[in-house]
């Protein structure tokens, strides 16, 4: 078993980002076979497909390595870098862009939301962007990739680009399948439990940021939009109250619980009851998370250091498929 993903280092990870990909990341690391490897990317390549402040886009890379690394990915276990570092994912997405077809990427949904109706004013990245993410997994022969629901259009077109390759050079990359863990809750607002909790939320009251002090997390909560009513026994009793639900869920993913196993435990209590332990239990989750975090960005060349070790490994890894890659089309290198 072969695990890929990427992540891309926007700025400050938020309590959805850790229980919808990081705690999986780590968990998925921990229940590793000794034969079996994850490599964990920063795609700060993909990142070019948006403007970019320079500053900006180099400092984050190593903040949320940072953040991978205080959140429990352990670098003796699992392969960590960032994509730039490894230029194999460059050649091959160069590569891989002679066999994707215009029409299958013009169909991305992401595509269309982002680019609306001013594709023509959109970077030509945005556009090829699922082509690299086919790199970034097909490099490495990946089986196995966790993805939101919302890659899995994304993945389903690497499978394409692979099978197409495949039959036109040459039997030469494994087909990935999608990962989607079951345990990946989907964390909404604080605020308004009709969006998701995110970091281009205006708000900073609509979420919990791992940076945030032991007494905003506690704040955010105790003004976290709930309702006067008692709690159910179970979670469909919930089924009309959308931030309620949002807060037991919240709650049964930093427990490592089922939300019923909440509710059983609180039924009949209201919020006044509910928001302090639930405060408790994220401050007793994030404030190591925090701690070591601060401590990791105290030495910076050292969480660099980290990277340019996992390239090197992710790169020893990568060279036989570009090679195979690159002879399969006829490239002298
Ligand atoms: P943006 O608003 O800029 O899109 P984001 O908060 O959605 O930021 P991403 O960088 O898009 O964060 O996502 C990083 C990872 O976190 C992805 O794997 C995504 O599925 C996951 N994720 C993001 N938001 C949530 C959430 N509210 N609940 C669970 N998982 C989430
Ligand atoms: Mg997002």
């Amino acid at each position: 078993m072969r695990v890929v993903s990427g992540i891309q280092p926007t700025g400050n990870l938020h309590l959805g980002n850790y229980l919808g990909a990081t705690k999986q990341w780590v968990a998925m690391q921990d229940s590793m076979a000794a034969d079996d490897e994850c490599l964990f990317f920063l795609a700060d390549l993909h990142a070019l497909s948006q403007p970019v402040v320079p500053a900006d886009l180099n400092a984050h890379t190593t903040e949320m390595a940072a953040t991978l690394l205080a959140c429990g990915i352990d670098p003796t276990r699992a392969i960590l870098f960032n994509q730039a570092r490894v230029p194999a994912h460059s050649a091959l997405h160069w590569i891989l862009g002679g066999t994707a077809r215009m029409g299958w990427l013009s169909r991305m949904t992401q595509w269309k939301d982002k680019a609306g109706k001013k594709g023509e004013t959109q970077s030509v990245g945005l556009f090829t962007y699922p082509v690299l993410q086919a790199a970034d997994v097909l490099l490495y022969q990946a089986t196995h990739v966790p993805v939101g629901e919302d890659q899995k259009q994304h993945l389903e077109l690497a499978r394409d680009i692979a099978v197409k390759f495949n039959s036109d050079y040459g039997d030469t990359f494994v087909l990935p399948e999608p990962f989607i863990s079951k345990a990946a809750p989907r964390i909404m607002s604080l605020r308004d439990a009709s969006v998701k909790m995110s970091k281009s939320d205006p708000s900073d009251a609509s979420r919990i940021n791992l940076v945030d002090s032991d007494e905003l997390i506690a704040g955010k909560f105790r003004k976290a939009k709930s309702d006067a009513d008692g709690l159910p026994g179970e979670l469909a009793g919930l089924a009309e109250r959308p931030e309620a639900k949002n807060l037991v869920m919240i709650y049964a993913a930093l427990a490592g619980s089922t939300p019923d196993a909440v509710l059983a435990a609180f039924a009949g209590q209201g919020f006044g009851a509910f928001k302090p332990a639930l405060a408790d239990l994220a401050v007793a989750t994030l404030s190591p998370i925090r701690e070591r975090l601060t401590a990791l960005l105290g030495d910076r060349a050292a969480v660099n250091g980290v990277l340019a070790d996992g390239a090197a490994r992710a790169g020893v890894l990568a060279a036989p498929t570009l090679a195979k890659v690159q002879a399969a089309v006829g490239l002298q290198v």
